[in-house]
């Protein structure tokens, strides 16, 4: 019941199709089994061409958030839609440490009297000693002073608006 294709002069089959045997029985299979040669073209983007990862590594001097390209080790992207995607799920701990802890975490000084951003300035003290230290300059004093954590991104839109004469006042909730 087999069919069997005219053959090559080399004694192949002329279309391709063998007859070939079961190799776990011997016996011969009923359908024809394509045999050739096939052409085809290696695709050239390659598995460890492709691989990034890093945990900490080289980051941008201006906005201290990772760089971008894999050449530079840079970091993964995790854009907009990710960030939807955590919001979505109510997983806030994990987006906080995807944009901030693993990003551009950095801290800011406010004083909670005027709410405004104190410095950390050498300023000499009682004794002729200079201490190094949180120092608000509106209100000339390094009392109620509270260390926050901000992104570095946030600290530098402050800079740059103060630098533009305008202050920005931070809420803040000691804890
Ligand atoms: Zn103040």
């Amino acid at each position: 019941p087999c069919f069997i294709a005219p053959q090559s002069r080399a004694g192949f089959s002329r279309w391709g199709g063998e007859s070939v045997l079961n190799g776990h029985n011997g016996e011969r299979m009923r359908s024809l089994v394509f045999m050739g040669p096939t052409y085809y073209q290696r695709l050239t983007h390659m598995a460890e061409d492709k691989v990034k990862l890093r945990n900490t590594g080289p980051v941008h001097p201006l906005t201290r958030q990772p760089v971008v390209d894999r050449k530079r080790f840079g970091g993964v992207k995790f854009g907009e839609m990710e960030r939807d995607c955590l919001l979505a799920h109510g997983a806030t701990a994990n987006l906080h440490e995807r944009l901030f802890t693993l990003s551009d975490v950095s801290q800011l000084h406010i004083c909670q009297v005027c709410e405004r951003v104190a410095n950390v300035v050498l300023r000499p003290v009682e004794g002729g000693r200079k201490v190094h230290g949180p120092y608000c300059g509106f209100c000339k004093s390094a009392e109620n002073i509270l260390r926050i954590k901000v992104p570095y991104g946030a600290k530098l839109l402050y800079q740059e608006l103060f630098s533009m004469g305008i202050c920005l006042k931070f809420e803040t909730e000691a804890s």
